[in-house]
């Protein structure tokens, strides 16, 4: 592990000339942050004159709450030579994360409360926080729920079925009405599968040209009405994972302004790629839901711009070498991303002006820890100190061999980007990388 050998407890440490980065806000005068015993004591003007713990000079460099991956696959248990949650969150702490949540769809399923104290367990020496997401569904099979009250018990933050939806609406509102007495999110993967049994891509011109079955949008939007109707029945919190097209997005923004309680995430590869991608980069142009059109990716940056779309997520999706490079048809889906993530936001969304920085970092913080509830994404005094420290203007290539995570499928191979991770603090756990 080259990157987890330098991790230090240091319980007393002082970051001097930090431009910090809050949810809403950035300051642009230089600040000190101090952090006592693991937590937050005090931002401002602090002299470093006879501090006595650690002290480090960030010389402008940015520092924010902790970043938040709320969609990962980190494939353990049954998936290890994909990736482990060591692994995963090596790779996690390369790309700036302190947070994952790591979905149920591992084999066994996480659908039982012992397996969710297995993934604390792996995780709980870690600088990385492992946020894990229980099943819906026994099995993810659809049929017959899990026991949802002793899965958050045991430390499950959200439920999702994902890599499959909720199929039958009796079911979902069941699980909602369970979800909303635990104030927990259900997370759907909104795909509805009666429209292709064995799709590649988005169903389209593109499609046509490379003669590869397509889904249509429609398969997406169709899940996203039902999940928005069940949940206003409810009133329980719907949480729409990796939105694709536009008129999802548009159905999301009605909804929201009904009163319902939904909120979406993006990958950047949708709000990067299109459909013609696939042409271009292959297998790792393959994911689930597929990229889209134009037209859907202009959608994803209105929708985060006016803050329909309230997370960044990356659907993490590591899959060796060996299965990835295969017919198209037969590839697996998805790509990963942790190492990637911040890089795309900052090169596509703050350098553009499409976001502020402090927009971006928000919907990377404080959004994912508001949806579930986490006590994160924020620089609260006197509260747990989670905190990742980077260079927004650093230039650099990406490099998949230099990966941390085990796996290295990845579209992004030789793009430049902006950032470069400093530091995290997170745990009472000190990182520089
Ligand atoms: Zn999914
Ligand atoms: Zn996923």
């Amino acid at each position: 592990m080259g990157s987890t050998d330098s991790i230090k407890r240091i319980d007393k440490i002082l970051f001097t000339n930090a431009r910090v980065i809050e949810a809403e806000k950035l300051s642009e005068q230089k600040q000190d942050v101090v952090i006592e015993d693991g937590k937050l004591k005090e931002i401002g003007k602090i002299s470093s004159a006879g501090f006595s713990g650690k002290v480090v000079d960030l010389h402008r460099l940015a520092l924010c709450p902790g970043l938040i991956d709320m969609h990962v696959h980190l494939r353990e248990p049954g998936g290890e030579h994909k990736e482990t949650i060591e692994t995963g969150c090596d790779s996690a702490m390369a790309g700036g994360f302190t947070g994952v949540c790591p979905m149920p769809n591992t084999t066994p399923a996480a659908d039982n409360p012992k397996i969710i104290e297995f993934l604390k367990n792996q995780s709980k020496d870690l600088l990385v926080d492992v946020f894990p997401i229980a099943a819906v569904t026994k099995d993810r099979a659809g049929a017959v729920l899990t026991e949802m009250k002793a899965l958050v018990q045991a430390g499950a933050v959200a439920f999702s079925d994902d890599g499959a939806p909720v199929t039958k609406a009796g079911i979902l509102r069941s699980a909602m009405q369970n979800a909303k007495k635990l104030d927990v999110p259900i997370i759907e993967h909104c795909e509805d599968k009666s429209f292709s049994g064995n799709w590649a891509m988005n169903e389209g011109v593109v499609s046509m040209r490379l003669g590869l079955p397509g889904i249509p949008g429609m398969a997406e939007e169709v899940m996203v009405a039902r999940d928005i109707q069940v949940a206003e029945c409810t009133g329980a919190k719907i949480h729409i994972a990796h939105i694709s097209t536009a008129k999802a997005v548009a159905l999301v923004r009605q909804a929201k302004k009904q009163g319902v309680q939904v909120t979406c995430e993006v990958m950047p590869h949708h709000f990067i790629l299109t459909e013609e991608a696939v042409a271009k980069y292959g297998t790792n142009a393959k994911m689930s839901p597929p990229l889209r059109t134009q037209e859907d990716v202009d959608a994803m940056l209105k929708g985060l711009q006016d803050g329909t779309i309230d997370v960044i997520a990356t659907d993490h999706a590591p899959h060796s070498q060996k299965e990835k490079e295969v017919e198209f048809m037969i590839a697996p889906m998805g790509i990963v991303g942790l190492e990637t993530a911040l890089g795309l936001v900052l090169s596509r969304l703050v350098e553009p002006g499409l976001l502020t920085l402090p927009q971006a970092i928000c919907r990377m913080t404080k959004k994912p820890a508001e949806i579930l509830n986490l006590e994160r994404g924020e620089l609260k005094i006197g509260g747990p100190a989670s905190l990742t420290i980077f260079d927004p203007e650093h230039e650099w290539t990406v490099d998949k061999r230099q990966f941390k995570s085990k796996s290295q499928n990845t579209p992004f191979q030789g793009w430049n980007l902006k950032s470069r991770v400093f530091g995290l603090y997170n745990n009472g756990l000190w990182w520089q990388a």
